[in-house]
């Protein structure tokens, strides 16, 4: 399996090459040039599977530069025990009649980032020994609050990486922000960017493609990479929980081998759900792909209209995580129902990024009408339906999960399609407290992160996952803030150059 890139269809490197250079030279971003083609029967054959064989399952069709001992190598590291809390990695919980959840967030983290941020410091070391000749690789990530966590606790003294995580400092939870301000490592360090996500992931965008300062890294032998989700390393592991999710739900009995489910991704950078459209176009039976966005609905509207406009007003919600204009991974999904026109990319990509705005074809809007349904849940909805989940259910949903949930609900009663459903549970409800806390009780805690937690867990006889817990006792070790225009010389003055 080869890859290219969106922006130039005569690029062809190797998954090994894809996953270190992170980007493509000029701007683009890789994507396979085939596709694996899953039959039922070895879909079937995947539910008798641990999740680290069906993990192995998927990477082997698309790393076909790796061996099978460095596949094991990288599932086997990534997914242990001691890692995730749940036995079953990801597990698929059953929560009314036809609505599944898939809950991504058992790893060290509690966010769905995890599952591929786990893997990829694995991904990234084999890949490195293939192409990067003793080069040390800079992860340079752009967070709207999960990524930066996560990627810095997969990649934390890795041998030969360094990795610079920067947050925007009013656009996170207070308890993600002490997640990464706390990270222990040698090989860390974290600042804060005055300015939003979209500017804080414009400016490493540009970083990694200039060239004057490319030159100077290589000088101290050194390579830029991202940890982002245009890595397609981050993306490929992100294929295999909705393979395993399906399995899940043939080994309880809810579906039978063949039958059709529908998908409901919480998006921000459309990565998640971009993966279940990998998983649907390798013959996993996904009827409709149902994105859901919160107040900004950038990406929600341009599924419905195909015109794509980010000149809006930006807004700071309870789902942090998906306060995104700018999704990235959209670019991917355009060269794929584009018929792979690079030339076409290219030039939406710059309108976007010169005028704020594009529009697509009334044919590309068509096959986009197809395969996805869209819908998004405004801020008053996502307190009501935690609420209504809880008290009904029993089942305490963070607020990302609470914005699909609500649109998911929305779409079976504008559509009737109430087939059994996956919905995609990014965060555990520990990660924003103080929003839960507020939904499910008439008061929403004080200051105190740890003690608005504790009560949450007290009303909802549910566990505070331990690695939050432990955050109370950890020092703070990075109070650096930077400008969004200033974020270059922060990188040169992080690495010591
Ligand atoms: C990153 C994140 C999302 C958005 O995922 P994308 O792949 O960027 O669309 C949703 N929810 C949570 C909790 C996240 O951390």
């Amino acid at each position: 399996m080869l890859y290219t890139s969106t922006r130039d269809h005569s690029i062809r490197v190797t998954a090994a090459q894809a996953i270190t250079q992170g980007i493509s030279e000029e701007g683009g971003l890789f994507v396979p040039c085939g596709m694996p083609s899953f039959s039922l029967n070895k879909i079937v054959s995947m539910a008798d599977m641990p999740y680290t064989q069906r993990a192995k399952t998927v990477l082997r069709e698309f790393l076909t530069d790796f061996s099978e001992e460095e596949l094991d190598y990288c599932v086997n590291g990534a997914y242990r025990t001691d890692k995730f809390s749940s036995p079953a990695t990801a597990p698929t919980v059953q929560v009314t009649e036809n609505m599944n959840v898939l809950e991504l967030w058992h790893g060290p983290t509690c966010a769905f980032k995890d599952m591929a941020l786990q893997i990829l410091p694995y991904l990234m070391a084999v890949s490195a020994k293939k192409t990067a000749d003793g080069k040390t690789i800079v992860i340079l990530v752009a967070t709207s609050g999960d990524t930066g966590k996560a990627a810095l606790e997969g990649f934390k003294d890795v041998e030969n990486t360094k990795i610079l995580v920067f947050y925007p400092v009013d656009g996170v939870s207070n308890m993600q922000k002490l997640q990464m301000v706390t990270q222990e490592g040698e090989n860390v360090s974290v600042c804060a960017v005055n300015g939003n996500f979209d500017d804080a992931q414009s400016a490493v965008k540009s970083i990694f493609t200039d060239s004057a300062v490319k030159a100077t890294l290589a000088d101290k032998n050194m390579m830029f990479s991202s940890a982002n989700s245009i890595n397609w390393g981050r993306l490929v592991p992100q294929i295999v929980y909705y393979f395993s999710a399906y399995c899940d739900l043939i080994t309880d009995g809810r579906i039978s081998a063949g039958d059709e489910i529908n998908v409901v991704v919480p998006t921000g950078n459309f990565g998640n759900i971009l993966a279940a459209y990998y998983a649907k176009k390798m013959g996993l039976p996904i009827k409709k792909l149902i994105c859901a966005s919160n107040a900004n609905n950038v990406l929600t509207d341009f599924l419905k209209t195909g015109k794509y406009n980010k000149n809006r007003s930006f807004y700071t919600t309870s789902s942090p995580s998906m306060d995104i204009l700018i999704s990235s991974n959209l670019e991917r999904l355009l060269y794929h129902l584009s018929g792979e026109n690079d030339r076409l990319v290219s030039k939406l990509m710059s309108d976007l990024s010169e005028k704020g705005e594009y529009t697509v074809s009334s044919a590309i809007k068509d096959k986009i009408h197809e395969l996805f349904d869209a819908g998004y849940t405004p801020e008053s909805d996502v307190d009501k339906t935690i609420k209504k989940y809880f008290e009904k259910y029993g089942y305490l949903l963070d607020t990302h999960t609470a914005v699909a949930v609500n649109v998911y609900e929305n779409y079976v009663e504008r559509t009737g399609d109430n087939i059994p459903t996956v919905v995609d549970s990014t965060a555990s409800p520990y990660k924003f407290p103080k929003s839960v806390l507020c939904a499910v009780s008439d008061f929403c805690g004080g200051s105190d992160e740890f003690a608005t937690a504790q009560k949450l867990s007290e009303i909802t006889n549910t566990e505070i996952p331990k690695p939050l817990l432990s955050l109370k006792d950890k020092a703070v070790r990075f109070t650096n803030v930077c400008s969004k225009d200033n974020m270059s010389d922060m990188v040169f003055s992080l690495l010591k150059l």
